[in-house]
């Protein structure tokens, strides 16, 4: 028989009391709190979206994490890989397969349970809502793709807000910062190249199978120190601003500008980037604040926005969804016909080909929702849009109107 020894772990629990019997003090961050200008509450009452939960984002949501602020979102559709565990100091072998935005949520509990913190397992582009965006503090990318940058850029122009991108390659890496309503965008930035890159994981609109950006050379050490400023980024925008801001904690960045960080020399270098006339990604004008749907967004229609749109503009009778609809498949060779509900960008090239007859579907869709149709009675969740989304309500009558902004879930907690 073995004698086993119960080891002693520190306590999760209810008693503020140490492994010596002391009650630790009650201040989490007295060290942080030394900086001058520092504003714990500020931090305190800041909510941040972070896209992408590899490199970057871990080094993000760690700080982020441990500095105590309030809330946080963690958005990324993918699962960890043994590939990931060199560079993402969040998950453990034991890991692997789960969604990395779930397995980093519930070690930022771990790491401190002061923070508030959920899990996004999806797309910045399509699975959270403009509103979600629109009501953040700071929203970081740190994200590995062209697209994916486009999308969160276009995502966040549209909701009013700005973000922060941080990118990585070998030796070499940079922090920009872009807003609503100044500077350049990230779209300015893009070349024709960096376009075609977009477009080749595209055939039709639809997405190639297996298509995806080459991977850069990464470190860990590299991204510390790019998530580092990021977040040093992020702590202006919070603490820098405001009628008691220190001036210790005004900006580094304006929106436009970009720090590029070389550690093969050190160099470190902030350039204006060129704004761009051509680049469609700006908004027409100020943000709009959205009419709130006011019933739960598991539920709600296109029916049922249209309605509320109607105390406003009695004459509203489409719903623009903001994105194409794959509404019906058939092959002419064979017969085959089926009603689908899929954006056309999250539809693959190979499920648009007959598996009977390796023909071609041909194929309907939609970008609106019209009044008194089927599709206006389903559950806009169905087709994919998510909770706290904006759509625009029109008269079909009078399609170049700016038709009435309207929030789905308004009645909703964001925090669900
Ligand atoms: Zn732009
Ligand atoms: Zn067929």
């Amino acid at each position: 028989m073995s004698t086993v020894t119960a080891r002693t772990g520190p306590s999760v629990s209810q008693s503020p009391v140490n492994l010596r019997g002391e009650t630790p003090p009650a201040d989490r961050y007295p060290r942080q709190s030394l900086v001058s200008g520092w504003d714990q509450d500020a931090l305190r009452q800041a909510s941040a979206i972070v896209a992408g939960a590899g490199a970057l984002g871990n080094e993000v949501i760690k700080s982020l994490a441990l500095m105590g602020i309030g809330h946080l979102t963690i958005v990324d559709f993918d699962t960890v890989a043994h590939s990931n565990l060199s560079r993402t100091i969040l998950f453990r072998e034991g890991d692997i397969g789960f969604p990395k935005a779930e397995i980093a949520a519930q070690r930022v509990r771990e790491l401190n349970p002061e923070v508030s913190v959920r899990a996004i397992v999806g797309d910045i582009a399509t699975d959270l809502g403009l509103g979600e965006l629109a009501r953040a503090t700071m929203v970081f990318g740190c994200l590995d793709s062209i697209g994916a940058r486009w999308a969160i850029n276009r995502r966040c122009l549209e909701a009013g807000i700005g973000w922060i991108n941080g990118g990585t390659n070998e030796w070499h890496g940079e922090v920009a910062r872009y807003d609503a309503t100044e500077g350049a965008c990230y779209e300015c930035t893009m070349t024709d190249q960096m376009f075609a890159r977009m477009h080749g994981r595209f055939e039709c609109g639809f997405r190639i199978t297996g298509a995806s950006d080459v991977p850069m050379a990464s470190t860990s050490s590299l991204s510390s120190v790019i998530a580092g400023i990021q977040v040093s980024e992020a702590l202006q925008v919070v603490m820098g601003t405001g009628a008691g801001a220190s001036p210790g904690f005004d900006p580094h960045l304006r929106p436009g500008q970009r720090l590029t960080v070389q550690l093969r020399p050190y160099r470190m270098h902030v350039d204006d980037l060129p704004w761009s006339d051509m680049c469609l990604a700006h908004p027409a004008g100020p943000p709009e604040a959205p009419v709130r749907v006011d019933r739960p967004w598991e539920a709600t229609t296109a029916m049922d926005v249209l309605e509320a749109a109607r105390a406003i503009d009695p004459g509203v009778d489409c719903l623009a969804i903001g994105y194409e609809l794959v509404t019906e498949i058939a092959c002419d060779a064979c017969g085959t016909r089926q009603d689908v509900l899929r954006r056309r960008t999250h539809t693959t090239l190979q499920a648009m080909t007959c598996p009977g007859c390796d023909a071609p579907f041909s194929f309907a869709t939609n970008w609106f929702i019209h009044s008194g149709t089927p599709l206006a009675l389903r559950p806009l969740r169905e087709i994919g849009l998510p909770r706290h989304e904006w759509v625009r309500a029109y008269r079909s009558t009078s399609p170049d109107a700016p038709g009435i902004l309207m929030e789905l879930g308004g009645s909703d907690p964001l925090t669900n």
